[in-house]
């Protein structure tokens, strides 16, 4: 072990050692927060744990456990504790973070707090795109080799409720996003995943700089023993990055006199001390941007320690993420896609661009006010036609109809059939609404699933007609 890692992990347990009889407050009741909440108590904090709703349903537990919890408002009580945690989903210019900011309290994020209990090195992955597929390849990659690996953070697994579970880990793989960034202090990960940068979250940042600035504060404790990965053909992100100390590893669709990129359907890596083929051609993965991501992924397993050869067979298993180009079924010789976490006009063009074969695209939702003639020429070159669904159909159809046949409908089901009617063998029907999905569902992953449910049923039904009547709009 280097001098400068021991270093770290005795910080890390003099910090622990402080949290005995500390008083912190931990704004946000969700997920990382109550996970957090419980780490902290079980290593003999007074925790008081804050939210804006009325209700969590975890209270009692919360209680039971000995936490204090406060609902419905942020107190003055929390300003008497000897530091802050904040969930990620919780805006920093909040009352309470300012009068926190006034009286000189310091203020973490829970990702920042639950990393002093992670004695593991740490793979961290940021980007604008793509972190939870890099991360989830990386993590599968880690487990081919080492036994005990967390795999967490910004996934949807907070990193608190892990370390609590993984003492000993070997290895830990985390998705980090602006927000957690935002908030850290001494996390420091060995090597960092940059996947791209691109315009993203300006509802919470205002200017895009702010937002570049939050993700480059992933680079605040690297040194010159750490590495960074990141996509070399983005070229803003090759720009943000020239300033670290970290040794670096680019990585491009195209050669490089030093770092990793395809050759044909293999992964070539050149760099340092490292210097290997991997065949990559064997995966369900589609399109240019996962190319990147399980370019960033290999580099990341063979940095860490993952051998070369076990490479292949994690591309080849690999099933894919949920809602992200999910192939569903094949019926009637058509491919059924679900890309419901497509939210963007951005994310609908990266769809797109992943096919060859002819499509019908299934769009609409909450409209962001995105512009969905930026894809015409894309359009025009892929897709046979287009259903239309939710608040975004009008300015949908009016950007589109004189390029493509558009049929508005009402409903998701009235959407598959359309699609049923309008393909023939050897097409694919792509769900990428290019919108998000709160006008007609809680969440995409809802829209998502019960597309899924209906292209299975009327895979089960053995015909080509979803339940139920088509309502055109
Ligand atoms: P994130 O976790 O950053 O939101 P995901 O891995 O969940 O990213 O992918 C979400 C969507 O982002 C995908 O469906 C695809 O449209 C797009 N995407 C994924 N990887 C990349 C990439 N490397 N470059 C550009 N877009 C990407």
């Amino acid at each position: 072990m280097t001098e400068k890692r021991e270093h770290y992990l005795a910080s890390q347990a003099e910090r622990r050692r402080q949290l005995s009889g500390a008083t912190v407050a931990i704004i946000g009741a969700a997920r990382s927060g109550i996970a957090l909440a419980k780490l902290l108590r079980q290593a003999g904090a007074d925790v008081l744990l804050s939210d804006a709703r009325e209700s969590v349903p975890e209270t009692a537990e919360l209680l039971a456990d000995g936490i204090r919890v406060e609902l419905g408002k942020n107190s003055d009580d929390l300003l008497k504790a000897d530091f802050l945690c904040v969930s990620p989903g919780v805006p920093l210019d909040i009352p309470v973070l300012q009068q926190a900011e006034k009286a000189k309290l310091p203020v973490y994020g829970t990702l920042e707090v639950s990393s002093w209990f992670c004695g593991a090195p740490v793979i961290a992955i940021t980007g604008s795109n793509g972190k939870t597929t890099t991360t989830s390849l990386i993590g599968d990659m880690c487990r081919s080799h080492f036994q005990r690996v967390i795999v967490g953070g910004n996934i949807g697994i907070p990193l608190a409720g892990e370390v609590m579970n993984n003492r000993d880990a070997e290895i830990a793989v985390l998705e980090v996003s602006s927000a957690q960034l935002e908030t850290i202090s001494h996390f420091h990960p060995g090597i960092a995943v940059f996947t791209n940068l691109s315009p993203n979250h300006l509802d919470r940042y205002g200017k895009y700089e702010a937002y570049v600035a939050a993700k480059m504060n992933m680079l605040k404790n690297m040194n010159a023993t750490d590495i960074i990965i990141y996509n070399a053909d983005d070229e803003l992100l090759t720009e943000q990055l020239t300033k670290s100390a970290a040794r670096q590893l680019p990585i491009s669709l195209t050669p490089l006199s030093t770092g990793a990129w395809w050759e044909g359907e293999a992964i070539r890596i050149r760099w340092e001390s490292h210097d290997c083929r991997i065949p990559a051609g064997d995966s369900s993965l589609k399109g240019k941007h996962n190319r990147y991501n399980m370019l960033t992924a290999a580099c990341a397993a063979i940095v860490a320690g993952v051998p070369a050869a076990n490479i292949p067979e994690v591309f080849r298993s690999f099933p894919g993420i949920e809602h992200r180009l999910e192939s569903v079924a094949t019926i009637d010789g058509v491919e059924y896609i679900n890309d419901s976490k497509a939210t963007s006009v951005k994310a609908l063009g990266v769809a797109l661009e992943s096919f060859q074969q002819p499509l019908f695209l299934i769009a609409g939702g909450k409209d962001k006010g995105g512009d969905y003639s930026s894809l015409n020429p894309l359009l025009k070159a892929k897709v046979r036609g287009i259903a239309l669904l939710g608040e975004a159909k009008a300015r949908m159809k009016k950007a589109w109809e004189e390029l493509l046949p558009v049929y508005p409908v009402l409903t998701l089901a009235a959407a598959v059939e359309i699609a049923a009617e309008k393909t023939l063998p050897g097409d694919a029907v792509l769900l990428s609404p290019a919108c998000s999905s709160f006008d007609m569902f809680d969440s995409y992953e809802q829209r998502g699933r019960l597309f899924k449910e209906i292209v299975l049923q009327m895979n089960n039904n053995g015909n080509r007609k979803p339940a139920g009547q088509p309502i055109l709009s």
